[in-house]
């Protein structure tokens, strides 16, 4: 059977209180906005999110949607095409691009990919399109981010089309039918988020999106400060699932790893080392 290759890149980042996390570390740290390009041996590189990239700039220009952008002392330096091209990833031909959730870190680089169809749950888009601006702000999500035509490319999946897991303790569906790249429902963070789970030549990886932030919180149980906890779209689901979540990072198949936390870091610094291994050997 074959397998997917994976690729972790950072697409800008926020700082934010340690201690709304771990509740012990009162400094403020990297949260980087983490995006993926996979390759699929019959598709290509299927990309998984895309950061703040270019134009979360613009998009947050305008109140309300500017006190993000102030709260969350926020810094996008490049775009996802240009991250993307320096590893030789054009992203003009990237024919899908899976989207976890739809707050800013993730879909600010939307615009970079004309020829893609966008994948996601068919509650992530319809639950924050329906809010007031304020809520739409305050719940991270920024309308200007999605591109003129995204309604054509969309291809969302609906809740029928997950269904159990065999692997793993949530809903899964199998984007092109062959197990490879299954996203999976992890409910909570907001609305139809979804981790994806990838068959790699080595441990498979379960990339958990923002089903948490930081692995102190699958290793204790323990909750996050008020003001965190406050963000999540809906917070019973969230501690389910992680409480799940730290099942299977007991059981030991998968290699779990969120987007903001320092196990993406390592996975980028990977895929540097081995860009800089190729191009050396060139
Ligand atoms: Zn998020």
């Amino acid at each position: 059977m074959s397998n997917v290759e994976v690729r972790f890149f950072n697409g800008g980042y926020c700082r934010q209180l340690l201690a709304l996390v771990d509740h012990r570390s009162w400094k403020f740290d990297r949260f980087y906005a983490v995006f993926l390009a996979v390759r699929h041996p019959d598709e290509g590189w299927v990309v998984i999110d895309t950061g703040y990239g270019d134009a979360f700039k613009q998009a947050s220009r305008r109140l309300p949607w500017r006190l993000y952008r102030w709260l969350m002392l926020m810094r996008a330096d490049a775009s996802a095409a240009g991250t993307l091209a320096e590893a030789g990833i054009a992203a003009d031909e990237v024919r899908h691009v899976v989207i976890t959730h739809f707050h800013g870190d993730h879909i600010g680089g939307l615009k970079d990919f004309p020829s893609a169809r966008f994948h996601y749950h068919e509650n992530a888009l319809r639950s924050l399109a329906r809010l007031t601006e304020c809520r739409q702000a305050l719940s991270a999500f920024f309308p200007a981010l999605l591109p003129g035509d995204f309604s054509k490319r969309a291809r969302w999946i609906t809740s029928e089309r997950f269904a159990q897991d065999e692997e793993v303790p949530f809903m899964s569906h199998d984007l092109f039918g062959d197990g490879l790249i299954r996203l999976v429902h992890l409910p909570g963070h907001a609305p139809g988020h979804v981790g994806v789970l990838l068959k790699t030549e080595g441990r498979p990886i379960f990339y958990a999106a923002d089903a948490f932030w930081r692995f102190c919180q699958i290793e204790k149980p323990g909750n996050l400060m008020l003001p965190a906890y406050a963000v999540q779209w809906n917070a019973d689901a969230y501690d389910t699932t992680i409480a799940k979540l730290r099942e299977v990072h007991q059981d030991g198949q998968w290699e779990l790893i969120a987007c903001h936390g320092a196990e993406a870091q390592q996975q980028v610094a990977g895929a540097r080392t081995a860009e800089r291994q190729v191009a050396s050997n060139k």
